[in-house]
């Protein structure tokens, strides 16, 4: 099992956490939220829809509708809130098939129907530490998707003056607009130069 600790000082912050996470799902892939009320999972969801190329704007939480759907480019997101559902077939007659190959899975209050969701799913678990902050726990079982997600989510250096930085930060790669606006000075002042005939193994380092 992957374990990974984040905490973000803000909303925004979170979604980008969900918005990182995504980015390395794959769909049939199904994401259970744990969370008080008030905890941040919607806020969560909506940076997973805006991974997924979904419309983030139009995700609320779907407290009375069970499920709500949104296309996206990489894949379709089905949302879900089982707060009012009682057994797997109220959730079937909602509409939900979890497993579905075209689309990840957000699932708020999971623990209502514990026994209707797939094996090896992600666990997150959101915990309030203060009325800004929340500390986001995700868990994910061993494997290629839990390398990946450690990869995306730990802190890497910042380019230019290499403190870590976390993905969720306002200013990612960088970690203050100073380091941006200092490496933005460099492409101008022309230190980013490649002075020898350009190879096809400098195409290919961008890319990696
Ligand atoms: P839930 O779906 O868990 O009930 P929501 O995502 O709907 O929670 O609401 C979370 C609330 O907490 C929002 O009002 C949001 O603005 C607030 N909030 C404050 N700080 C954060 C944070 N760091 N991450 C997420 N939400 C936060
Ligand atoms: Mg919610």
């Amino acid at each position: 099992m992957g374990a990974f600790t984040i905490e973000t000082p803000s909303p925004e912050a979170t979604e980008r956490v969900g918005r990182a996470l995504a980015m390395e799902l794959q769909p049939g892939d199904c994401v259970l939220l744990h969370g008080d009320l008030g905890a941040g999972k919607t806020c969560f969801v909506r940076g997973l829809a805006a991974g997924l190329g979904c419309d983030a704007a139009a995700v609320h939480s779907p407290t009375f509708t069970v499920m709500s759907r949104y296309p996206g480019s990489l894949a379709n997101l089905v949302h879900v809130d089982a707060y009012r559902v009682n057994s797997t077939d109220e959730l079937r007659d909602a509409g939900v098939e979890p497993g579905a190959v075209d689309t990840v899975f957000a699932i708020e209050w999971p623990e209502k129907v514990p026994e209707a969701w797939p094996e090896r799913p992600v666990d997150v678990r959101i915990t309030p530490v203060d009325a800004s902050a929340r500390s986001i726990e995700i868990r994910v079982a061993q494997g290629t998707l839990a390398e990946r997600v450690g990869a995306t989510l730990c802190a890497k250096p910042c380019p230019s003056c290499e403190a870590a930085v976390g993905p969720f930060d306002a200013n990612w790669p960088f970690c203050s607009p100073r380091c941006r606006a200092a490496d933005l000075g460099r492409w101008f002042s022309g230190q980013y130069q490649i002075t020898r005939p350009i190879e096809i193994r400098d195409l290919e380092e961008g890319t990696e």
